[in-house]
């Protein structure tokens, strides 16, 4: 299991230099008609119908994400007013998860009730665990029970991205084709962004589940 873990691991980092590497590499690939990424964001939400969601810049580097609450479509200064491929890549994802907050996609609503459920059960996942295990005694299996099933939570909360992620960045080729704003030639590299962060996804929900599971073999065994 701990070797699994360490493969699981290898692959976050491997997906994590990839997503890097090839954001830089087509962000330097401008699109042929100039649109900028938040002029192709701003685009398809009122082709989409939505007038109620803002587009704003945010601080950073890929720091780009859509917040429900505030319908708020925030994206990073490479991406607001770059004219790359990647730029465009990114922005129509975002906007993909504004649609889907809009058309009320499920997996999405989900993402949003577990994310407080998320953080709680990863703040106390493991001072639960150590808790039982330094006091020992009959509490020693509860304590390290809950805290196993806290640690669940944050798991489950790595998995129900997949759909949703997935989900947006096809939503965003979709539209980037429908709406004429990359060319078929174009479309290749956004996609080729697109799929280098849902790995980064991926890899992140399999060292979780992994992590779940080496938890629960670690414990369960103790418990017998
Ligand atoms: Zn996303």
């Amino acid at each position: 299991m701990l070797f699994l873990l360490i493969l699981a691991m290898i692959l976050s980092m491997w997906a994590q230099a990839n997503v890097t590497g090839t954001y830089n590499k087509y962000a330097k690939v401008r699109n042929r008609r100039g649109y900028t990424g938040a002029q192709v964001a701003t685009e398809m939400l009122q082709n989409s119908g939505i007038y109620d969601v803002q587009v704003e810049r945010v601080a950073g580097n890929l720091t780009d994400h859509y917040d429900p609450r505030s319908k708020t479509l925030r994206l990073s200064q490479g991406v607001y007013d770059s004219t790359s491929v990647a730029a465009l890549g990114i922005a129509a994802h975002e906007t993909g998860h504004a649609i889907q907050h809009d058309v009320g996609y499920g997996p999405l609503a989900l993402r949003s009730i577990m994310v407080p459920v998320s953080n709680f059960g990863s703040k106390m996942a493991m001072p639960l665990i150590l808790i039982g295990v330094l006091f020992g005694g009959n509490s020693s299996y509860t304590m390290i029970t809950l805290g196993i099933a806290m640690y669940a939570l944050a798991v489950l909360f790595t998995v129900v991205t997949l759909p949703v992620e997935f989900n947006a960045s096809s939503r965003a080729i979709d539209l980037l084709v429908d709406q004429n704003f990359l060319d078929t030639d174009e479309i290749g590299s956004a996609k080729k962004v697109l799929s280098a962060a849902a790995l980064t996804y991926v890899a992140a929900a399999i060292t979780a589940v992994i992590q779940l599971l080496r938890l629960i073999s670690i414990f369960g065994r103790r418990s017998d």
